[in-house]
Protein backbone atom coordinates (compact mmCIF):
# COMPACT_ATOMS: atom_id res chain seq x y z
CA UNK A 1 0.00 0.00 0.00
CA UNK A 2 0.99 3.55 -1.14
CA UNK A 3 1.84 5.57 2.34
CA UNK A 4 -0.20 8.40 1.60
CA UNK A 5 -3.92 6.15 0.90
CA UNK A 6 -3.52 5.52 4.94
CA UNK A 7 -6.12 7.00 7.35
CA UNK A 8 -5.46 8.80 10.60
CA UNK A 9 -5.58 5.72 12.38
CA UNK A 10 -3.83 3.54 10.28
CA UNK A 11 -0.79 5.90 9.67
CA UNK A 12 -0.78 6.37 13.72
CA UNK A 13 -0.27 2.62 14.26
CA UNK A 14 2.46 2.52 11.70
CA UNK A 15 3.69 5.25 12.85
CA UNK A 16 4.02 4.26 16.73
CA UNK A 17 5.63 0.93 15.87
CA UNK A 18 8.09 3.03 14.26
CA UNK A 19 7.47 1.22 10.73
CA UNK A 20 7.68 4.49 9.24
CA UNK A 21 8.29 8.11 10.24
CA UNK A 22 6.30 11.39 9.80
CA UNK A 23 9.17 12.33 7.42
CA UNK A 24 8.15 9.28 5.15
CA UNK A 25 4.22 9.86 5.35
CA UNK A 26 4.87 13.45 4.25
CA UNK A 27 7.36 13.12 1.33
CA UNK A 28 4.54 10.57 0.14
CA UNK A 29 2.12 13.05 0.03
CA UNK A 30 3.91 15.48 -1.12
CA UNK A 31 4.78 13.58 -3.75
CA UNK A 32 1.69 12.49 -4.57
CA UNK A 33 0.59 16.41 -4.57
CA UNK A 34 3.04 17.19 -7.34
CA UNK A 35 1.66 14.23 -9.88
CA UNK A 36 -2.22 15.10 -8.90
CA UNK A 37 -2.81 18.30 -8.28
CA UNK A 38 -1.97 19.58 -11.70
CA UNK A 39 -4.62 17.24 -12.39
CA UNK A 40 -7.55 18.35 -9.76
CA UNK A 41 -6.05 21.96 -8.61
CA UNK A 42 -7.08 21.60 -4.98
CA UNK A 43 -4.68 23.32 -3.71
CA UNK A 44 -4.21 27.66 -3.42
CA UNK A 45 -0.75 27.12 -1.62
CA UNK A 46 1.47 23.74 -1.11
CA UNK A 47 3.16 24.46 2.23
CA UNK A 48 6.61 21.79 1.59
CA UNK A 49 8.87 23.33 3.51
CA UNK A 50 7.43 23.84 6.77
CA UNK A 51 5.84 20.10 6.04
CA UNK A 52 9.21 18.81 6.59
CA UNK A 53 10.11 21.25 9.44
CA UNK A 54 6.80 19.98 11.33
CA UNK A 55 7.34 16.42 10.31
CA UNK A 56 10.91 16.13 11.98
CA UNK A 57 10.06 17.51 14.95
CA UNK A 58 6.77 15.01 15.05
CA UNK A 59 9.48 11.95 14.58
CA UNK A 60 11.42 13.44 17.70
CA UNK A 61 8.48 13.50 19.28
CA UNK A 62 7.80 9.68 18.47
CA UNK A 63 11.43 9.46 19.99
CA UNK A 64 10.06 10.66 23.43
CA UNK A 65 6.84 9.26 23.14
CA UNK A 66 5.34 12.58 23.76
CA UNK A 67 2.82 11.82 20.58
CA UNK A 68 -1.39 11.43 20.20
CA UNK A 69 -3.07 10.34 17.51
CA UNK A 70 -2.65 13.62 15.13
CA UNK A 71 0.95 13.30 15.71
CA UNK A 72 3.04 13.35 12.44
CA UNK A 73 -0.38 13.27 10.21
CA UNK A 74 -0.63 15.34 7.23
CA UNK A 75 -3.27 17.75 7.01
CA UNK A 76 -4.50 20.35 3.93
CA UNK A 77 -6.38 23.07 5.35
CA UNK A 78 -9.34 25.38 3.82
CA UNK A 79 -8.30 28.61 2.99
CA UNK A 80 -10.16 30.54 4.73
CA UNK A 81 -8.54 29.24 8.39
CA UNK A 82 -6.29 31.31 9.57
CA UNK A 83 -2.97 30.26 9.57
CA UNK A 84 0.22 32.51 10.66
CA UNK A 85 2.62 33.30 8.22
CA UNK A 86 0.90 31.40 5.46
CA UNK A 87 -1.45 33.00 3.34
CA UNK A 88 -4.83 32.75 3.84
CA UNK A 89 -6.47 33.69 0.47
CA UNK A 90 -10.83 32.65 0.49
CA UNK A 91 -9.52 32.05 -2.77
CA UNK A 92 -10.64 36.14 -3.16
CA UNK A 93 -8.42 38.58 -4.92
CA UNK A 94 -8.75 40.71 -2.00
CA UNK A 95 -7.09 38.23 0.40
CA UNK A 96 -4.64 36.99 -2.24
CA UNK A 97 -1.00 38.22 -0.58
CA UNK A 98 -2.59 38.29 2.82
CA UNK A 99 -0.91 35.94 5.36
CA UNK A 100 -2.51 36.50 8.75
CA UNK A 101 -0.55 37.29 11.99
CA UNK A 102 -2.38 34.80 14.15
CA UNK A 103 -3.46 31.47 13.76
CA UNK A 104 -7.02 30.44 13.94
CA UNK A 105 -7.72 28.47 17.30
CA UNK A 106 -8.31 24.98 15.43
CA UNK A 107 -4.66 25.84 14.23
CA UNK A 108 -3.28 25.76 17.21
CA UNK A 109 -5.07 22.79 18.70
CA UNK A 110 -3.75 20.75 15.45
CA UNK A 111 0.00 22.26 15.90
CA UNK A 112 -0.14 21.13 19.80
CA UNK A 113 -0.71 17.96 18.41
CA UNK A 114 1.78 17.72 16.30
CA UNK A 115 -0.17 17.71 13.23
CA UNK A 116 1.95 18.24 9.84
CA UNK A 117 0.30 21.01 7.21
CA UNK A 118 1.21 20.25 3.66
CA UNK A 119 -1.20 22.68 1.92
CA UNK A 120 -4.04 25.39 1.87
CA UNK A 121 -6.53 24.42 -0.13
CA UNK A 122 -8.94 25.70 -2.99
CA UNK A 123 -12.64 27.14 -2.51
CA UNK A 124 -15.31 29.23 -3.74
CA UNK A 125 -14.32 32.64 -2.86
CA UNK A 126 -15.28 33.49 0.79
CA UNK A 127 -16.81 29.75 0.67
CA UNK A 128 -19.87 31.41 -1.47
CA UNK A 129 -21.06 28.72 -3.81
CA UNK A 130 -21.53 24.82 -3.96
CA UNK A 131 -19.34 24.03 -7.61
CA UNK A 132 -15.51 25.23 -6.75
CA UNK A 133 -16.05 27.35 -9.97
CA UNK A 134 -16.23 30.74 -7.47
CA UNK A 135 -12.75 30.57 -6.93
CA UNK A 136 -11.04 33.59 -8.23
CA UNK A 137 -8.50 31.37 -9.14
CA UNK A 138 -9.62 28.48 -10.71
CA UNK A 139 -11.81 26.20 -10.19
CA UNK A 140 -11.13 22.82 -8.54
CA UNK A 141 -12.27 19.04 -10.62
CA UNK A 142 -13.95 16.15 -9.59
CA UNK A 143 -12.01 13.14 -9.84
CA UNK A 144 -14.58 11.05 -10.25
CA UNK A 145 -15.51 12.60 -13.45
CA UNK A 146 -12.94 15.58 -14.37
CA UNK A 147 -15.42 17.37 -16.56
CA UNK A 148 -17.31 17.69 -13.38
CA UNK A 149 -17.42 19.99 -10.15
CA UNK A 150 -16.03 18.51 -6.66
CA UNK A 151 -18.86 20.63 -4.91
CA UNK A 152 -18.27 23.22 -2.96
CA UNK A 153 -17.33 25.62 -0.80
CA UNK A 154 -14.93 22.90 0.74
CA UNK A 155 -14.18 21.38 -2.83
CA UNK A 156 -10.31 21.91 -2.83
CA UNK A 157 -10.34 19.65 0.78
CA UNK A 158 -12.67 17.26 -0.09
CA UNK A 159 -10.70 16.67 -3.35
CA UNK A 160 -7.58 16.90 -1.64
CA UNK A 161 -8.78 13.79 0.74
CA UNK A 162 -10.57 11.98 -1.91
CA UNK A 163 -7.25 11.80 -4.12
CA UNK A 164 -5.19 11.45 -1.38
CA UNK A 165 -3.23 14.60 -1.27
CA UNK A 166 -3.54 14.44 2.46
CA UNK A 167 -4.53 11.89 5.14
CA UNK A 168 -7.29 14.67 6.26
CA UNK A 169 -8.47 17.65 6.15
CA UNK A 170 -10.73 20.73 7.61
CA UNK A 171 -13.23 22.13 5.83
CA UNK A 172 -15.98 25.19 6.61
CA UNK A 173 -19.66 24.72 6.55
CA UNK A 174 -22.43 27.55 6.01
CA UNK A 175 -25.22 25.96 4.37
CA UNK A 176 -23.59 22.47 3.34
CA UNK A 177 -20.18 23.40 2.61
CA UNK A 178 -18.06 20.38 4.33
CA UNK A 179 -21.01 18.33 3.72
CA UNK A 180 -22.34 18.54 -0.15
CA UNK A 181 -18.36 18.60 -1.50
CA UNK A 182 -17.38 15.68 0.56
CA UNK A 183 -21.04 13.79 -0.69
CA UNK A 184 -19.72 14.88 -4.09
CA UNK A 185 -15.82 13.12 -3.75
CA UNK A 186 -16.82 10.09 -1.82
CA UNK A 187 -15.52 10.81 1.20
CA UNK A 188 -16.94 11.84 5.05
CA UNK A 189 -17.79 15.12 6.06
CA UNK A 190 -19.17 15.93 9.65
CA UNK A 191 -20.21 19.71 10.34
CA UNK A 192 -20.31 20.42 13.82
CA UNK A 193 -23.30 21.51 16.12
CA UNK A 194 -23.04 25.55 15.84
CA UNK A 195 -20.56 26.26 18.86
CA UNK A 196 -19.32 23.11 19.32
CA UNK A 197 -15.63 24.23 17.20
CA UNK A 198 -14.35 27.44 17.72
CA UNK A 199 -14.46 29.90 14.58
CA UNK A 200 -11.75 32.48 16.19
CA UNK A 201 -9.56 32.74 13.00
CA UNK A 202 -12.17 31.37 10.38
CA UNK A 203 -12.66 34.05 7.94
CA UNK A 204 -16.53 35.38 8.42
CA UNK A 205 -18.90 34.37 5.90
CA UNK A 206 -22.46 34.08 8.09
CA UNK A 207 -21.22 34.58 11.53
CA UNK A 208 -24.65 32.82 13.01
CA UNK A 209 -24.20 29.72 10.95
CA UNK A 210 -20.36 29.06 10.24
CA UNK A 211 -18.42 26.01 11.69
CA UNK A 212 -15.00 24.46 10.47
CA UNK A 213 -15.51 20.84 10.63
CA UNK A 214 -13.32 17.74 9.15
CA UNK A 215 -12.56 16.25 6.14
CA UNK A 216 -11.80 12.50 6.12
CA UNK A 217 -11.25 8.87 4.59
CA UNK A 218 -13.49 7.45 7.09
CA UNK A 219 -15.56 7.71 9.99
CA UNK A 220 -13.04 6.45 12.92
CA UNK A 221 -10.80 9.59 11.59
CA UNK A 222 -13.80 12.15 11.67
CA UNK A 223 -13.88 11.24 15.13
CA UNK A 224 -10.16 11.95 15.93
CA UNK A 225 -10.17 14.99 14.30
CA UNK A 226 -13.70 16.07 16.24
CA UNK A 227 -11.65 14.74 19.53
CA UNK A 228 -8.66 17.56 19.28
CA UNK A 229 -10.67 20.70 17.33
CA UNK A 230 -14.04 20.87 19.35
CA UNK A 231 -14.15 22.71 22.76
CA UNK A 232 -15.21 25.81 24.42
CA UNK A 233 -12.69 28.64 23.19
CA UNK A 234 -12.62 32.36 25.51
CA UNK A 235 -11.52 33.81 21.90
CA UNK A 236 -15.08 32.96 20.19
CA UNK A 237 -17.78 33.55 22.45
CA UNK A 238 -20.36 31.54 20.50
CA UNK A 239 -18.24 28.82 21.34
CA UNK A 240 -20.18 26.23 23.96
CA UNK A 241 -18.44 25.39 27.35
CA UNK A 242 -19.91 21.40 26.95
CA UNK A 243 -17.43 18.26 27.91
CA UNK A 244 -16.05 17.29 24.86
CA UNK A 245 -16.49 13.39 25.17
CA UNK A 246 -13.80 10.92 23.28
CA UNK A 247 -15.68 10.52 20.14
CA UNK A 248 -14.08 7.43 19.31
CA UNK A 249 -16.08 5.44 21.96
CA UNK A 250 -19.47 6.44 19.72
CA UNK A 251 -17.91 4.29 17.16
CA UNK A 252 -20.03 1.14 17.49
CA UNK A 253 -20.65 -1.20 14.91
CA UNK A 254 -24.79 -2.16 15.32
CA UNK A 255 -27.91 0.09 15.59
CA UNK A 256 -30.10 -1.84 18.16
CA UNK A 257 -32.37 0.73 20.13
CA UNK A 258 -31.46 2.99 17.71
CA UNK A 259 -34.43 5.09 16.41
CA UNK A 260 -34.14 6.65 12.95
CA UNK A 261 -36.43 9.25 11.07
CA UNK A 262 -36.72 9.53 7.60
CA UNK A 263 -37.93 12.97 6.48
CA UNK A 264 -40.35 12.76 3.60
CA UNK A 265 -39.54 16.65 2.13
CA UNK A 266 -35.88 15.80 1.74
CA UNK A 267 -36.84 13.76 -1.11
CA UNK A 268 -37.21 16.74 -3.06
CA UNK A 269 -39.06 17.30 -6.42
CA UNK A 270 -36.06 17.32 -9.16
CA UNK A 271 -34.44 14.70 -7.07
CA UNK A 272 -32.65 12.27 -8.98
CA UNK A 273 -33.76 8.81 -9.11
CA UNK A 274 -30.55 7.46 -9.25
CA UNK A 275 -29.85 9.41 -5.59
CA UNK A 276 -32.92 8.22 -4.49
CA UNK A 277 -32.23 4.54 -5.26
CA UNK A 278 -29.06 4.92 -3.52
CA UNK A 279 -30.65 6.09 -0.13
CA UNK A 280 -33.53 3.37 -0.29
CA UNK A 281 -30.47 0.82 -0.28
CA UNK A 282 -28.49 2.41 2.55
CA UNK A 283 -32.05 2.88 4.70
CA UNK A 284 -32.25 -0.69 4.44
CA UNK A 285 -28.84 -1.30 5.54
CA UNK A 286 -29.19 0.60 8.54
CA UNK A 287 -32.53 -1.85 9.21
CA UNK A 288 -30.14 -4.80 8.96
CA UNK A 289 -28.18 -3.19 11.18
CA UNK A 290 -30.95 -2.88 13.55
CA UNK A 291 -32.30 0.48 13.31
CA UNK A 292 -36.15 0.96 13.71
CA UNK A 293 -36.73 3.53 10.89
CA UNK A 294 -39.98 5.53 9.91
CA UNK A 295 -41.09 8.35 8.10
CA UNK A 296 -41.18 11.64 9.77
CA UNK A 297 -42.20 15.22 8.43
CA UNK A 298 -40.12 18.37 8.55
CA UNK A 299 -42.82 20.73 6.34
CA UNK A 300 -40.97 24.14 7.56
CA UNK A 301 -38.21 22.45 5.39
CA UNK A 302 -39.96 24.50 2.57
CA UNK A 303 -38.55 27.82 4.01
CA UNK A 304 -35.47 27.11 4.08
CA UNK A 305 -33.85 28.15 1.42
CA UNK A 306 -35.49 31.24 1.62
CA UNK A 307 -34.24 32.08 4.93
CA UNK A 308 -30.92 31.18 4.16
CA UNK A 309 -30.50 33.61 1.31
CA UNK A 310 -31.66 35.92 3.52
CA UNK A 311 -29.92 35.45 6.42
CA UNK A 312 -26.52 34.49 5.11
CA UNK A 313 -26.29 37.18 2.62
CA UNK A 314 -27.20 39.47 5.61
CA UNK A 315 -24.45 38.77 7.67
CA UNK A 316 -21.99 38.27 4.94
CA UNK A 317 -22.54 41.93 3.79
CA UNK A 318 -21.69 43.43 7.08
CA UNK A 319 -18.83 40.91 7.55
CA UNK A 320 -17.75 41.67 4.30
CA UNK A 321 -17.65 45.96 4.84
CA UNK A 322 -14.26 45.15 6.53
CA UNK A 323 -12.21 45.21 2.65
CA UNK A 324 -12.39 48.45 2.21
CA UNK A 325 -8.39 48.42 1.22
CA UNK A 326 -7.29 50.31 4.29
CA UNK A 327 -6.19 48.05 7.01
CA UNK A 328 -5.31 44.73 4.84
CA UNK A 329 -5.95 42.90 1.44
CA UNK A 330 -6.19 44.31 -2.03
CA UNK A 331 -6.43 48.62 -2.15
CA UNK A 332 -7.03 49.97 -5.42
CA UNK A 333 -4.49 52.87 -5.31
CA UNK A 334 -5.43 54.87 -8.62
CA UNK A 335 -8.01 57.01 -7.20
CA UNK A 336 -9.34 60.44 -6.75
CA UNK A 337 -10.99 60.00 -3.30
CA UNK A 338 -11.15 57.69 -0.25
CA UNK A 339 -14.50 56.72 -1.58
CA UNK A 340 -13.67 56.33 -4.84
CA UNK A 341 -10.43 53.90 -3.56
CA UNK A 342 -12.84 51.77 -1.46
CA UNK A 343 -15.67 51.95 -4.53
CA UNK A 344 -12.66 50.85 -6.42
CA UNK A 345 -11.15 47.84 -4.21
CA UNK A 346 -14.00 46.32 -3.87
CA UNK A 347 -14.69 46.59 -7.45
CA UNK A 348 -11.92 44.60 -8.68
CA UNK A 349 -11.24 42.55 -5.43
CA UNK A 350 -14.77 40.65 -5.19
CA UNK A 351 -16.25 38.66 -7.54
CA UNK A 352 -19.70 38.24 -9.08
CA UNK A 353 -21.09 35.94 -6.67
CA UNK A 354 -19.50 37.36 -3.43
CA UNK A 355 -21.17 41.40 -5.30
CA UNK A 356 -24.66 39.48 -5.50
CA UNK A 357 -24.75 38.34 -1.54
CA UNK A 358 -23.45 41.88 -0.58
CA UNK A 359 -26.43 43.36 -2.60
CA UNK A 360 -28.93 40.69 -1.55
CA UNK A 361 -28.09 41.43 2.08
CA UNK A 362 -27.79 45.17 2.07
CA UNK A 363 -31.44 44.86 0.20
CA UNK A 364 -32.67 42.65 3.11
CA UNK A 365 -31.25 45.04 5.65
CA UNK A 366 -32.26 48.43 4.70
CA UNK A 367 -34.57 50.64 5.83
CA UNK A 368 -38.36 49.88 5.69
CA UNK A 369 -36.96 46.00 4.15
CA UNK A 370 -35.52 45.13 7.59
CA UNK A 371 -38.76 43.73 9.21
CA UNK A 372 -40.23 42.46 6.43
CA UNK A 373 -36.75 40.10 5.25
CA UNK A 374 -34.15 39.80 7.98
CA UNK A 375 -36.83 40.00 10.86
CA UNK A 376 -38.97 37.65 8.78
CA UNK A 377 -36.48 35.36 8.16
CA UNK A 378 -34.85 34.96 11.61
CA UNK A 379 -38.75 33.78 13.14
CA UNK A 380 -39.11 31.22 10.60
CA UNK A 381 -35.65 30.46 11.55
CA UNK A 382 -36.93 29.60 15.18
CA UNK A 383 -40.01 27.72 13.39
CA UNK A 384 -37.35 25.37 11.76
CA UNK A 385 -35.56 24.95 15.05
CA UNK A 386 -37.83 24.24 16.77
CA UNK A 387 -39.38 22.02 13.99
CA UNK A 388 -36.36 19.72 14.44
CA UNK A 389 -36.34 19.52 18.36
CA UNK A 390 -40.14 18.34 18.50
CA UNK A 391 -38.83 15.32 16.14
CA UNK A 392 -35.96 15.06 18.01
CA UNK A 393 -38.05 14.07 21.19
CA UNK A 394 -39.30 10.92 18.51
CA UNK A 395 -36.10 9.81 16.59
CA UNK A 396 -32.20 9.82 17.67
CA UNK A 397 -31.29 10.86 14.37
CA UNK A 398 -32.69 11.64 10.76
CA UNK A 399 -31.33 9.56 7.76
CA UNK A 400 -31.41 12.22 3.95
CA UNK A 401 -29.51 12.18 0.90
CA UNK A 402 -26.69 14.95 1.22
CA UNK A 403 -27.66 16.44 -2.70
CA UNK A 404 -30.46 15.79 -4.40
CA UNK A 405 -28.04 15.15 -7.27
CA UNK A 406 -24.68 13.79 -8.61
CA UNK A 407 -22.01 15.90 -9.08
CA UNK A 408 -23.07 18.05 -11.97
CA UNK A 409 -20.98 19.63 -15.23
CA UNK A 410 -18.52 22.54 -14.74
CA UNK A 411 -20.33 25.25 -16.16
CA UNK A 412 -23.45 23.90 -16.13
CA UNK A 413 -25.00 25.70 -13.44
CA UNK A 414 -23.07 29.29 -13.50
CA UNK A 415 -25.65 31.14 -15.67
CA UNK A 416 -28.44 30.46 -12.90
CA UNK A 417 -28.05 31.35 -9.31
CA UNK A 418 -31.27 29.69 -8.12
CA UNK A 419 -30.11 26.37 -9.53
CA UNK A 420 -26.73 26.42 -7.39
CA UNK A 421 -28.27 27.79 -4.78
CA UNK A 422 -30.55 24.34 -5.01
CA UNK A 423 -27.52 22.21 -4.59
CA UNK A 424 -27.48 22.82 -0.76
CA UNK A 425 -31.50 22.31 0.14
CA UNK A 426 -30.65 19.40 1.51
CA UNK A 427 -28.02 20.93 3.84
CA UNK A 428 -29.09 24.43 4.37
CA UNK A 429 -31.73 23.46 6.92
CA UNK A 430 -29.15 21.94 9.20
CA UNK A 431 -27.45 25.22 9.53
CA UNK A 432 -30.37 27.04 9.85
CA UNK A 433 -31.15 25.04 13.28
CA UNK A 434 -27.53 24.84 14.05
CA UNK A 435 -28.11 20.76 14.75
CA UNK A 436 -25.27 18.52 13.28
CA UNK A 437 -24.65 16.89 10.35
CA UNK A 438 -22.13 13.90 8.66
CA UNK A 439 -21.91 12.53 5.43
CA UNK A 440 -20.50 9.11 4.57
CA UNK A 441 -20.19 7.50 1.47
CA UNK A 442 -23.13 5.63 0.15
CA UNK A 443 -22.91 4.17 -3.34
CA UNK A 444 -22.75 5.33 -6.92
CA UNK A 445 -24.54 6.28 -9.90
CA UNK A 446 -22.88 5.64 -13.17
CA UNK A 447 -19.77 6.02 -11.58
CA UNK A 448 -20.49 9.04 -9.74
CA UNK A 449 -20.54 9.76 -6.22
CA UNK A 450 -23.56 9.81 -3.84
CA UNK A 451 -23.82 10.79 0.00
CA UNK A 452 -26.15 9.62 2.67
CA UNK A 453 -26.34 12.31 5.42
CA UNK A 454 -27.50 11.90 8.92
CA UNK A 455 -28.32 14.70 11.58
CA UNK A 456 -28.72 14.20 15.76
CA UNK A 457 -29.91 17.48 18.05
CA UNK A 458 -27.44 19.83 19.08
CA UNK A 459 -24.19 18.33 20.81
CA UNK A 460 -25.02 14.75 19.90
CA UNK A 461 -22.23 14.43 17.24
CA UNK A 462 -22.14 10.87 19.26
CA UNK A 463 -24.92 9.67 17.19
CA UNK A 464 -23.95 11.05 14.36
CA UNK A 465 -20.71 9.00 14.68
CA UNK A 466 -22.20 6.06 15.54
CA UNK A 467 -24.72 5.97 13.07
CA UNK A 468 -22.32 6.24 10.34
CA UNK A 469 -20.14 4.00 12.04
CA UNK A 470 -22.17 1.30 11.92
CA UNK A 471 -23.02 1.97 8.13
CA UNK A 472 -19.69 2.08 7.09
CA UNK A 473 -18.44 -0.85 8.54
CA UNK A 474 -21.42 -2.70 6.95
CA UNK A 475 -20.31 -1.19 3.24
CA UNK A 476 -17.29 -0.87 1.58
CA UNK A 477 -17.85 2.15 -0.38
CA UNK A 478 -15.36 4.30 1.93
CA UNK A 479 -12.66 2.12 0.17
CA UNK A 480 -13.41 2.82 -3.41
CA UNK A 481 -10.91 5.20 -4.90
CA UNK A 482 -11.10 7.71 -8.00
CA UNK A 483 -8.22 6.87 -10.48
CA UNK A 484 -6.44 10.69 -11.18
N1 LIG B 1 -23.52 26.84 -1.07
C1 LIG B 1 -23.98 27.65 0.02
C2 LIG B 1 -23.69 29.10 -0.30
O1 LIG B 1 -23.27 29.36 -1.36
C3 LIG B 1 -23.30 27.24 1.29
C4 LIG B 1 -21.89 27.65 1.35
C5 LIG B 1 -21.20 27.28 2.62
O2 LIG B 1 -21.64 26.40 3.36
N2 LIG B 1 -20.12 28.00 2.90
O3 LIG B 1 -23.87 29.98 0.48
Amino acid sequence: MNLYELTIHEAHRLLRKREISSVDLTNAVLDRIGKVDEKVDALMTVTNELALVQAQKADERFKAEDVTTLTGIPAVIKDNICTRGIRTTCSSKMLENFVPPYNATVMEKLNAQGTVMVGKANMDEFAMGSSNENSAFYPTRNPWDMERVPGGSSGGPSVSVATDETIFALGSDTGGSIRQPAGFCSVVGLKPTYGRVSRYGLVAFASSLDQIGPLTKDVTDAALVLNVIAGHDTNDSTSVPEPVPDYTKSLIPDLRGIRLGVPKEYFVEGMEEGVKQTIENAISKLKELGASIEETSLPNTKYALSVYYIIAPSEASANLSRYNGVKYGFSHQDADSMWDAMEKTRQYGFGPEVKRRIMLGTYALSTGYYDAYYLKAQKVRTLIRQEFNQVFEKFDALITPTSPTVPFKIGEKMDDPMQMYLADVCTLPINIAGIPGITVPAGFVDGLPVGMQILAKPFAEETLLHVAYAYEQATDWHKHKPTV
